[in-house]
């Protein structure tokens, strides 16, 4: 199996993905169609078969980002064995991830804006009937004090990414402060990460099936006629999406001297696997495989900024509230001052940073961005219906933000291999299968450097 083969014979995985999600979705749209009466397909493909393998799928995938965050975190550290270069590259990514998220909201805002998405449209044709409860914004002490872990294994089983994120960057120091006797356990990190590689492999088999029922199941459920009378506000989302992808990752990789088609293209799978799980903490592995094994970023970078960026970088949910602010601020006839707009912008730089990237999750920090500008929460109840398929495209352009981010800052460190970057079949021939055999791909990486 490959992430992106080059052997003509041989279908690429994500060639696969792309089929049979084409498939899925023209299973779900048919099904919406013409057997949304027929118990049978109800109660046996959308909410039996469909349902039951896209959640095996999407839970195995969610399975491996702790250990894999743990184990690849820590060595990455450990083989940094420099903390002026981990301050260095945090303090990078943090400034690139609120610089690109501020860049994505306002330009979500300025396109709503000048295309008055929202005027005209006749809220008592369209209402739905859909209670929306508010979540307190998180206060800013409340993050910063909630970043570290009261009990790392309770952080590990509920999932805190920011949390776990801590604490191993904690340990790493450590385990670099303690010298000799710190390497048996460095040692045996390593191996766990092999050994976790391993299970990456296993679960990317079932991708191109898993995708194939989660793309079945939600449109199946949606179809597409909710997005009608949602039209102006989809669209000018899913552009604003589109150009951020295009446009302002590109102008990145040109400031920083790299050729962005190429990480564009090499982002595909990334892109698929996002799309279809709508998480950017299901897709860490899919991501983490690609930075390093298709664009060359050294696991020291890789494995803290993917996840960091997971958690607290979303510029297409940014994005989305963007065009939501504008949309619904019309749709009630209320005015938005300067003061407004920047309070929109902060305000959803800080939620991101306080929630995790799972589905849905855009709906409540808009939530808290309305109820903080003074906009009536219950407009979100207009929007829920197109919410699955924007939070689709909105992921996607979520971690890509990531990967972008992870490539910038490691280009600036001297951690990207640009003999891998330039090359389009670099990390093409099968990363998974050459894990197993442990002749490349990240655990042989990590072999390597440990020898
Ligand atoms: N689903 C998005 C993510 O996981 C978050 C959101 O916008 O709802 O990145």
């Amino acid at each position: 199996m490959s992430l992106e083969s080059t052997d003509g014979n041989k279908m690429t995985l994500s060639s696969k993905i792309l089929i049979y999600m084409m498939v899925g979705l023209a299973t779900g749209v048919i099904i919406n169609l013409y057997a949304k009466e027929s118990a049978f397909a109800q109660k046996y493909l959308v909410d039996g078969l469909f349902y039951i393998l896209g959640q095996v799928f999407i839970e195995s995938l969610k399975m491996l980002v702790v250990p894999l965050v743990f184990c690849s975190l820590i060595g990455g550290i450990v083989g940094m064995n420099d903390l002026k270069a981990l301050g260095r590259t945090s303090g990078k990514s943090m400034a690139l991830f609120m610089f690109t998220t501020i860049v994505a909201i306002s330009f979500g805002l300025f396109l709503a804006v000048s295309l008055g998405i929202g005027e005209g449209f006749d809220i008592s044709v369209n209402s739905a009937a859909v209670d929306f409860t508010v979540s307190e914004a998180p206060a800013f002490s409340q993050v910063m004090i909630g970043i570290i872990p009261s009990n790392i294994l309770g952080a590990m089983a509920d999932g805190k990414m920011l949390q776990v994120i801590a604490a191993c960057v904690f340990l790493g120091i450590a385990i670099i402060k303690a010298g000799e006797k710190g390497k048996g356990i460095a040692q045996g990190i390593s191996n766990f990460n092999h050994v976790i590689m391993d299970l990456v492999n296993i679960v990317m088999s079932m991708a191109p099936f898993g995708v194939f029922c989660l793309i079945a199941s939600t449109f199946a459920k949606q179809g597409l006629e909710a997005a009608i009378p949602m039209m102006g506000y989809f669209l000018t989302a899913a552009a604003a999406l589109l150009l951020h992808f295009m446009g302002t990752f590109s102008g990145l990789f040109l400031a920083a001297g790299l050729n962005p088609i190429r990480f564009i293209m090499k982002m595909r799978s990334v892109v698929l696997f996002a799309f279809s799980s709508a998480s950017s903490n299901a897709t860490i592995p899919v991501t983490m495989l690609a930075v390093e094994e298709r664009l060359g970023v050294d696991s020291s970078v890789a494995s803290f900024v993917v996840p960091l960026g997971a958690t607290i970088n979303m510029n297409g949910t940014a994005i989305m509230q963007g065009v939501a602010t504008v949309f619904i601020a019309n749709v009630y006839g209320i005015e938005l001052s300067g003061a407004d707009y920047l309070t929109v912008i902060g305000m959803s730089v800080l939620a991101s940073v306080g929630t995790a990237g799972i589905p849905g999750v855009g709906l409540i920090m808009l939530a808290m961005v309305f109820a903080q500008v003074g906009l009536p929460v219950e407009g979100i109840a207009l929007i829920i219906g197109v919410d699955r398929l924007l939070d689709m495209l909105r992921t996607a352009v979520n971690v890509t933000g990531d990967a972008a981010t992870c490539c910038i800052v490691a280009k600036t460190e001297g951690k990207l291999n640009l003999d891998i970057y330039n090359d389009p079949n670099a990390g093409a021939v099968d990363a998974y299968e050459n894990v197993l055999e442990g002749v490349g791909g990240i655990g042989a990486k990590q072999e390597n450097k440990d020898a």
